[in-house]
């Protein structure tokens, strides 16, 4: 299923892949990725590092582990549970897990609840940055991440998939990163390579590169990019430069 032989005309660019997942995903989704088809997957298209999370928050532990130079953890928190909360906090303190990953539309939250904000203050704490999954009524509006990210200011807040697929909260994923400073808008699994464009015209440190493994294949969310109208320079913001200040 991962092919690696598929080339793109003019991509010669290193890459970060800001948000991608080492799982095995069941019904309706029905796709998986291996570190190993991972890897082969990152070599063939020039992606230098990966941020990497999973539900199994250990599994990510020994992926890092055996593969330091390639893979940055984050630590997927449910904060709904006090106890994912509390070994969160050890992730991040004992095995340097670099980021947090919220799901609200997975377990079913919304970002503007306190046991959210606490969460955030954590992140704060630590300097690690929050990647969000936007785009699904009613957890995970462009305007509800807003409102989140607006009153933690300190806190990088990564919009992962900027919207998705529905043009109205695309929309409303670049507006309010034009308006908060420190809300990142990650480009996987979002249809329309014009928007990623649009989102730079706005934003053009805070825009970048993922791929989201195992749903998406990195020819398909490359080719976004380099479709998007953006200048060599702007592609090389957005593929690599943007994402360094997350990891
Ligand atoms: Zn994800």
């Amino acid at each position: 299923m991962w092919r690696n032989d598929i080339r793109l005309e003019g991509d010669d660019f290193r890459k970060i892949d800001a948000h991608s997942h080492i799982q095995e995903l069941d019904y309706p989704f029905n796709v998986s990725i291996t570190p190993e088809e991972f890897i082969d997957l990152m070599d063939a298209y020039r992606i230098e590092k990966a941020i990497i999370s999973d539900i199994d928050n250990e599994k990510i532990l020994d992926v890092v582990k055996e593969h330091e130079d390639k893979f940055i953890g984050i630590y997927w928190v449910n904060p709904r549970s006090r106890a994912s909360v509390e070994e969160m906090k050890k992730f991040l303190e004992k095995h340097e897990f670099r980021g947090i990953k919220l799901h609200p539309l997975l377990h079913m939250y919304s970002p503007t609840d306190p046991r959210v904000y606490e969460v955030m203050k954590i992140a704060e704490d630590f300097s690690v940055h929050v990647q969000i999954h936007s785009g699904h009524p009613p957890t995970s509006l462009p305007w509800q991440i807003g409102e989140l990210a607006k009153k933690f200011p300190e806190v990088r807040v990564v919009m992962v998939h900027m919207g998705h697929g529905n043009a109205f909260y695309i929309q409303a994923a670049i507006e309010v990163a034009n308006g908060l400073e420190n809300i990142f808008l990650e480009t996987s699994g979002m249809p329309m390579p014009a928007k990623i464009r649009q989102a730079y015209e706005v934003a053009p440190k805070r825009v970048v590169f993922g791929i989201d493994l195992p749903c998406h294949h990195p020819v398909v969310e490359i080719a976004k990019v380099l479709t998007s109208g953006l200048d060599k320079d702007a592609i090389e913001r957005v593929f690599y430069k943007n994402a360094k200040v997350l990891l």
